[in-house]
């Protein structure tokens, strides 16, 4: 019965080795999931931020939305008839009607 052996033996091999296959997959998609979560988590965050942001405290709404940094802008001198305002910490311009 020596074919019946290496036959079962070689199953049983084939068998482990979908099974070890199926098994780094699901941790493979496992962690995929937790990062799409954070992900989540992270845009409802940026969600809430939107709702709560405004101009009114001269905050740049880049770094606030996206970083969650309170971050002053400062005027910077302009030709045109609107103000632009400048933020220190990632550069944005944001052009405000005077
Ligand atoms: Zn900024």
């Amino acid at each position: 019965m020596k074919a019946f052996d290496d036959f079962s033996k070689e199953v049983a091999e084939q068998v482990d080795n979908e099974n070890k296959r199926l098994h780094n997959e699901k941790a493979r998609l496992e962690t995929e999931l937790a990062k799409v979560d954070e992900q989540i988590f992270l845009a409802e965050q940026k969600k809430r931020r939107v709702v709560a942001y405004t101009s009114d405290g001269g905050l740049c709404p880049y770094c606030f939305i996206h970083n969650n940094l309170s971050i002053e802008m400062k005027p910077i001198p302009s030709d045109s008839e609107l103000d632009i305002m400048k933020c220190k910490h990632c550069s944005s311009e944001l052009e405000i009607e005077s």
